[in-house]
């Protein structure tokens, strides 16, 4: 392990600028306007590993919105609020193979729950499904849950971003109105879609990331203080739908060729871990066509290799 960690800590900032250059093959997301303000040219990523010793490269000082990576942790406080059987009451196990916003297989199966709880329609019914008496009481629980798990009390939601993707979320919007009719929802759709945008627009660092999943690399336990923070069950699932679902539509290729449990977000982060080993944090706006940060999947494909990294 030591040596596997002084080859990391000598290896990681070349690796690093190898693949800065595939940022240019990337485009940084604009539907949600605020995102479009991000540097296209930034690629950043933290490690941390069982101990606690971290390392580091590139821009990995900035600040991003979750986005689709808070998919997994709400996942996890609505298994720890409801129960296994409750959640999979309203959402499946399998992926799509579509685009993380599409509306396509909502209408395949009776009832109507949304394929898995990592595409945005699976995730608006997890929304629905955490504890609290109203929005701001669940969108609080959710912080409250993400910053334990991050060890870091000032993680917090960007209103900016929260703001502007609640005012141009027609997509999402009209997803919830259908799940609502078909009863897969049972609050309102305004009170649902905030707790969901404010999810996704909690602002994190590469470190932060690096920490949330190295609670998930250590089967729910901090690894700094032993508590216990999530059932092992609950992890296990919550990993296994990063490998099947985490990357979008090319979790399939990305299985292939980097072999982690991993969850992509829209504005450039990717969360990723090495069982037992490694929590990781990498941050690349510029995304590839899947929605995926180009260079920090090309970056992660040269540590899996050069690591050996792969569970497969
Ligand atoms: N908040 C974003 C949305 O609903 C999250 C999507 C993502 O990160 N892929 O579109």
């Amino acid at each position: 392990i030591d040596h596997e960690f002084n080859r990391l800590r000598e290896k990681l900032p070349l690796w690093l600028q190898e693949n800065r250059r595939f940022c240019r093959d990337g485009k940084v997301a604009s539907y949600i306007p605020e995102l479009s303000k991000a540097s296209g040219n930034h690629l950043g990523i933290h490690i941390i590993d069982a101990s606690g010793r971290s390392l580091s490269a590139g821009d990995c000082g900035v600040a991003f919105t979750m986005q689709s990576i808070s998919k997994v942790f709400t996942l996890l406080l609505a298994l720890m609020d409801r129960g296994e059987e409750a959640v999979f009451d309203k959402v499946g196990m399998e992926p799509t193979g579509d685009q993380f916003n599409s509306m396509l297989k909502l209408e395949l199966v009776q009832p109507s729950i949304p394929f898995n709880p990592m595409i945005n329609a699976g995730a608006i019914v997890i929304s629905s499904l955490i504890n609290g008496s109203g929005p701001a009481e669940k969108s609080e629980r959710t912080l409250q849950f993400f910053r334990l798990l991050a060890g870091n009390n000032k993680l917090d939601f960007d209103n900016d971003v929260y703001r502007t993707e609640s005012a141009s979320a027609d997509l999402n919007r009209s997803m919830a109105y259908f799940l609502k009719d078909k009863g897969v929802l049972a609050c309102p759709v305004d009170e649902v879609l905030e707790v969901y945008f404010k999810h996704c627009s909690i602002n994190a660092t590469c470190s932060d990331l690096a920490r949330m999943a190295l609670v998930l690399a250590s089967g729910g336990r901090d690894p700094v203080t032993g508590a216990a923070l999530i059932p092992r069950r609950y992890v296990q699932i919550a990993k296994t739908f990063m490998i099947t679902c985490g990357m979008y539509n090319a979790s399939g290729q990305f299985a292939i060729q980097v072999g982690l449990p991993a969850k992509s977000g829209v504005a450039g982060g990717i969360l990723t871990l090495v069982p037992g080993k490694y929590g990781i944090g990498v941050f690349g706006p510029a995304l590839n066509p899947k929605g995926n940060s180009s260079a920090g999947v090309r970056l992660l494909e040269t540590l899996s290799k050069e690591m050996n990294w792969s569970l497969f």
